[in-house]
């Protein structure tokens, strides 16, 4: 089966390539557009993605929306997370409201998720769908150059205390929300 990817991120796309293995995904089409992904849910920004990748291929599409979730800030960015300090906020300004936010919240109340919904939607208007979610803190100052987003701020309980953006692309994969999410969605394709 092959699945044409929706994402544009170049970053997003190499982790889903790993997990999923690569013969399986077809880079997104340049003629197709932007998608706004104005959904209340992750799975409905998800479910925005991939069809309106599928509709316009006539191919499975897959896609995937992902949620930090912040228990001092009541679940917050959430949903919201790409654009947390505005609309065309970039990594490094979502970063740093993250920490501004959280300025005054001593370090055993800074626990946070991450959470992916992933989702393949055929052209026969059928979908698969699955989540993953990485528990974690949010550390105190950005750590470690690789990933990308939240990375540098995020350390997961299953991790060894280093940050996502101190680990090889391998190790974030075998604990992270997306390495989750699409490992159950390679289980869900082959049954
Ligand atoms: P989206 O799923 O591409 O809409 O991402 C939502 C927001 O979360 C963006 O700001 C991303 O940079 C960030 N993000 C998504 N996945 C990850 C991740 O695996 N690590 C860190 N940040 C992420």
């Amino acid at each position: 089966m092959r699945l044409v990817m929706a994402s544009g991120n170049a970053h997003k796309a190499a982790e889903i390539r790993e997990i999923l293995s690569a013969h399986m995904i077809e880079q997104r089409p340049s003629w197709v557009g932007e998608v706004d992904e104005n959904a209340e849910t992750l799975a409905g920004n998800a479910r925005l993605k991939a069809r309106a990748i599928c509709e316009a291929t006539g191919t499975a599409a897959v896609a995937d929306d992902t949620g930090l979730e912040v228990d001092a800030l009541g679940g917050l960015p959430g949903v919201r997370s790409a654009r947390f300090a505005g609309d065309s906020a970039t990594d490094e300004e979502n970063l740093r409201k993250l920490l501004k936010s959280l300025e005054a919240v001593p370090s055993d109340e800074r626990g946070a998720r991450f959470r992916t919904v992933a989702i393949v939607a055929f052209p026969d208007g059928k979908e698969l769908v699955t989540e993953g979610v990485a528990n974690g803190m949010i550390a105190e100052v950005p750590r470690g150059n690789g990933g990308f987003g939240y990375d540098s701020l995020f350390v997961p309980d299953e991790g060894t205390g280093l940050s996502f953006a101190e680990m090889s692309e391998t190790e974030k994969n075998l604990i992270s929300h997306r390495g989750k999410a699409f490992r159950s969605l390679a289980q869900l394709l082959q049954s």
